[in-house]
């Protein structure tokens, strides 16, 4: 199974990346953890993006798209990947697809969490007073507010991208996470391979 998770941050992808990685055996591939683990080995990599993701802005595409193509060759993705938190606009989309072809690999599908976004700034707000001063630098009302904002600006055209190629598949991430989980089961049954 080759997807991507899209949607907001706290709309749960991390959480919902897990257990498609239980049910499918296939690798979570998150971009924001190896950008933390480069930040964290102090990498060049993570050099160049730790202020950047500091204030909740995206790093370059060309690291993330040269981070997730070299990892998708890694022999734990062969049985299939969960893209979370990549691609993050349209640019890595296009990169996206060109690399795919490359590799001679085609998406099964798209999954959309679809969140109210007034949820989301309470949720957000929750997550940023439990976790300030924790182990994620950008994990503070102003950055998620930011992180938001960019979502919306950038990644939320993703929906239209592939949604015109007839991949996209949206489910309900307010619900329940077991729940939701079941929604995404349901979706990629009834339409991906
Ligand atoms: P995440 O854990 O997915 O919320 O990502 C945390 C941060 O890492 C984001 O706010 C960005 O600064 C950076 N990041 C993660 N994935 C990408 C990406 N695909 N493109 C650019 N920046 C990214």
């Amino acid at each position: 199974m080759k997807l991507i998770l899209l949607g907001p941050p706290g709309a749960g992808k991390g959480t919902q990346a897990k257990l498609l990685e239980d049910k499918y055996g296939c690798t979570q591939l998150s971009t924001g953890d190896m950008l933390r683990a480069a930040v964290a080995a102090g990498t060049d990599v993570g050099k160049q993006a730790e202020a950047v993701m500091a204030r909740g802005d995206l790093v370059p595409d060309d690291v993330v798209v040269g981070i997730i193509s070299d990892r998708i060759d890694e022999p734990d993705c062969a049985a299939g990947f969960i893209l979370d938190g990549f691609p993050r606009n349209v640019t890595q989309a296009e990169a996206l697809d060109v690399m795919l072809a490359d590799k001679g690999l085609a998406l099964d599908a798209v999954v959309e969490l679809a969140v109210d976004d007034a949820i989301l700034v309470s949720r957000i707000e929750k997550r940023a007073a439990e976790t300030e001063g924790g182990p994620r630098a950008d994990d503070n009302v102003e950055a998620l507010r930011q992180r938001l904002q960019v979502y919306h600006a950038q990644t939320a055209p993703l929906i239209d991208y592939y949604g015109e190629k007839g991949v996209l598949r949206s489910v309900d991430g307010m619900a329940e996470i077991d729940t939701v989980s079941g929604q995404i089961a349901a979706a990629l049954d009834s339409g991906a391979k």
